[in-house]
């Protein structure tokens, strides 16, 4: 088969320029190595929108993170992702730290960011009663938010699928080969036949490489190596909502080895998450260790002495896409016309991922890609959450569907409505993890002790073979045949 396009991974970056070419009348295709969007580090990270203040002024985080942040607001409201805007505080523990708060801020300044203030000890005090008494000054910066980041992706990636763009998944690609442009569209001066592990061919006129941690090795595959990935694992602590109330804003502190520093921060589905570390780490190394999170806990304690580690309900790592070269690697590759890398996508690249589409759509039309916008472009998504509607709506939903009726996940309060919903969406779920990203069943206090079984049921019921349900990635199967 023929594109125009084809995108490789489907994390929120490759999710974020999907959406965008969805707009425009072409062939579009995503090739996603994994059964499910946002498989890789989009569904493993701290969730924050960055404000932007961070990023060294001049390189493309900046600028990425700051348009980004702003596009985000309009993007989570049409496409219905959770979102919190709830501010973010970087405390200072001492005079050093004081410095480098103010240097943040002067950054932030230079990177236009609006609505940054250097806050005093009483005034950060005031808004958050359970941070640390050695606080002495915090930047507050208001346009911070709290995102769902895996809903942001499959949001993007559902209204592309809605809008005609193809979306292959299991599709790991192995192998990429320059070819004759008749063989693909003559009116493009590029033409690339990408295979998969399992011998599947599309060609494709232009190459968008969004494939997170394995972006280095996709590049490899057309030309030389021009930059490595050299992955860092962060580990986390995500707390039950009985301790919601902890904070209402992202807590960091001064940044650290690398990193934006460990923070406490809320999340947008009401629970608190605690860390990240970092460790240099391989590329699918996703343990969480007893050493890296009693640092982590240790940290968190300083910003807030009174958190409740024991209210913990899971831990978890994710993989940042570390590179030698220490900005985002957005361009096409010099060897290899059509080609266009987006590589080295770290933090913020969550934040900056509701800019990465125009960003990539400008490179693809300076390579040469003719546009032309579709006049049917569907611009919205919705879903239910059962458990934000008022008692009046749930009753009529109720009566109009009494599987609303039916609670599968009780922690969250998640109805069998809600997951036939999720299973008849655009990307039909295939997975019980692939569920909870959907409809958070399973993400409580639980976590999904309770409801799997119900939703492997649901499953079964789609009419996915039991054998072949999986707990989240391909070969995680849960039911097998007895011997
Ligand atoms: C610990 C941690 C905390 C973070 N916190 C934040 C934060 O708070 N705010 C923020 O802005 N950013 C944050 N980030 C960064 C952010 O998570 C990433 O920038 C973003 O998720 C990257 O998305 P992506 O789509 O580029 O990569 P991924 O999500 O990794 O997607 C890449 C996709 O490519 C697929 N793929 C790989 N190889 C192949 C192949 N051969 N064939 C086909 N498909 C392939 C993968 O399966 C995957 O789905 C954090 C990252 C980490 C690790």
């Amino acid at each position: 088969m023929n594109y125009d396009v084809a995108i490789i991974g489907c994390g929120v970056t490759g999710a974020a320029i999907a959406y965008e070419l969805s707009k425009y009348n072409l062939r579009t295709v995503v090739l996603e190595a994994e059964n499910d969007v946002a498989s890789g580090t989009t569904k493993a990270n701290s969730g924050i929108i960055h404000a932007g203040y961070d990023p060294k002024p001049g390189t493309l985080m900046a600028r990425l993170n700051r348009t980004g942040n702003h596009e985000a607001h309009e993007i989570c409201k049409k496409l219905d992702v959770k979102v919190s805007w709830c501010g973010s505080f970087v405390c200072a523990f001492d005079e050093n730290d004081d410095k480098t708060v103010r240097k943040l801020y002067e950054r932030g300044l230079e990177n236009q960011i609006p609505e940054l203030e250097i806050l005093n000890a009483d005034a950060v005090h005031s808004l958050e009663k359970n941070l640390s008494e050695k606080v002495t000054s915090a930047l507050y910066a208001k346009t911070a938010g709290v995102v769902s980041p895996w809903e942001l992706a499959l949001a993007f990636a559902e209204v592309a699928v809605l809008n005609q763009v193809e979306l292959k998944r299991n599709f790991f690609v192995s192998k990429i080969s320059k070819i004759e442009k008749e063989k693909c569209n003559p009116q493009y001066n590029s033409a690339y036949s990408i295979t998969s592990k399992n011998g599947e061919t599309v060609n494709a006129s232009f190459v968008i490489n969004a494939a997170g941690v394995y972006a280095d090795d996709i590049h490899s595959l057309v030309a030389k190596p021009q930059y490595e990935i050299k992955p860092s694992r962060g580990q986390y602590y995500l707390l039950d909502h009985e301790a919601k109330d902890l904070v209402s804003h992202v807590i960091f502190q001064c940044p650290s080895n690398g990193t934006k520093g460990i923070l406490v921060s809320p999340t947008c589905h009401g629970n608190i998450i605690v860390g990240p570390d970092a460790v240099s780490t391989e590329k699918d190394d996703l343990s969480v260790t007893k050493e890296g999170l009693s640092q982590v806990a240790a940290l968190a304690k300083k910003s807030v002495p009174s958190i409740n580690l024991g209210l913990s309900i899971r831990n978890f790592s994710g993989v940042r896409a570390n590179s030698n070269i220490d900005d985002f690697i957005i361009e096409e590759v010099p060897e290899a016309k059509g080609f266009i890398d987006f590589a080295g996508i770290k933090s913020p690249g969550l934040s900056a991922a509701c800019a990465m589409g125009s960003e990539a759509l400008s490179l693809l039309e300076k390579a040469g890609l003719h546009i032309e916008s579709k006049k049917t472009f569907i611009d919205e998504r919705h879903h239910i959450r059962f458990a934000e509607l008022t008692p009046e709506e749930k009753e009529k939903l109720t009566k109009e569907n009494p599987a609303y009726g039916r609670v599968i996940c009780r922690c969250e309060t998640i109805t069998e409505g809600e997951i036939i919903a999720a299973l008849n969406s655009p990307i039909k779920p295939v997975s019980v993890d692939g569920i909870k990203r959907r409809t958070n069943a399973g993400m409580g206090r639980c976590q999904g002790g309770f409801c799997s079984p119900r939703v492997i049921d649901l499953l079964i019921k789609s009419g996915i073979p039991p054998e072949q349900i999986t707990q989240d990635k391909n070969g995680s199967y849960i039911i097998m045949e007895a011997l």
